[in-house]
């Protein structure tokens, strides 16, 4: 990756990969199902609708498992990167768990929303949500009992796009970390990036549905290939 001197703005995107050696399943793991469930049944608005049981009990599982797991060697990297580069720097995770804000990075965008935010679809407001919404919690700004995941489902538009294009726009390196390339608009950033004239570089286990589109692909798990980059990056 010839010329890092001339680095200054760097977008990282990290997808289920970067988690997944903390023990968070990614999405398509087991044979296309998400922990034993099709994404159709949990994680689009026609599933809340049809069975909200089964979504909010669903995530209420996801978020108190996450709980349990710790950020692993790849988080901790970019929470160094972040704490070190002077530049611009901004994460953009499509996870919604909070191991890159444990591990201790700040400048973080979750465009797919967290599993501890609750959405009051009633009032239209956000709050920070840590236990179960199975049995209806009032919202804590208007008390109605219409709290839902705060998370971006198939089908819904990914938070602060314009956020992410703005970064882009001045982004002299992209890296893609851990994500399969198969839902957008994540996947389609690199496009935007490259176009927009950064260098790309993609750290993922396998290739992915977009690797084509990177200047550079690193085959291998994220908490070996993450500290890698990040040294070359920061010494
Ligand atoms: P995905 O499951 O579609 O793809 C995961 C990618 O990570 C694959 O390309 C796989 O090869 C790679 N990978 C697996 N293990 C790895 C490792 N140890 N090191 C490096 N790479 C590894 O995930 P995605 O692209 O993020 O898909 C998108 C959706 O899944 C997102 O919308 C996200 O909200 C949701 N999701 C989030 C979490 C989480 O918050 N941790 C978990 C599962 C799904």
């Amino acid at each position: 990756m010839g010329d890092m001197q001339d680095i200054r703005n760097i977008v990282i995107l990290t997808g289920a990969g970067i988690s997944a050696e903390s023990g968070i399943d990614t999405f398509r793991s087991d044979g296309g199902l998400w922990e034993q469930h099709r994404v159709e049944d949990v994680a689009t608005p026609e599933a809340f609708a049809r069975n909200p049981d089964l979504v909010l009990r669903f995530y209420d599982m996801r978020r108190a498992a996450v709980q349990t797991k710790l950020p692993n060697a790849a988080h901790d990297a970019l929470a160094r990167l972040d704490e070190k580069w002077t530049g611009g720097l901004l994460i953009v995770t499509q996870n919604v768990d909070d191991l890159h804000e444990r591990a201790g990075a700040a400048r973080v965008l979750h465009m797919h929303g967290s599993h501890f935010n609750a959405w009051c679809t009633y009032c239209d407001r956000r709050s920070p949500w840590r236990g179960p919404l199975i049995d209806r919690p009032p919202c804590p700004a208007c008390n109605a009992r219409a709290l839902r995941p705060d998370v971006v489902w198939f089908g819904e538009m990914p938070y602060r796009m314009d956020e992410i294009y703005g970064a882009l726009r001045q982004a002299d390196m992209f890296v893609s970390i851990g994500t399969s390339g198969a839902v957008y608009p994540a996947a389609g950033l690199v496009q935007g990036a490259r176009d927009l004239g950064a260098r790309t570089l993609e750290l993922n286990l396998e290739r992915s549905q977009g690797s084509d589109w990177f200047h550079e692909t690193r085959l291998g798990p994220a908490t070996m290939m993450v500290p890698e980059w990040v040294e070359e990056m920061v010494g």
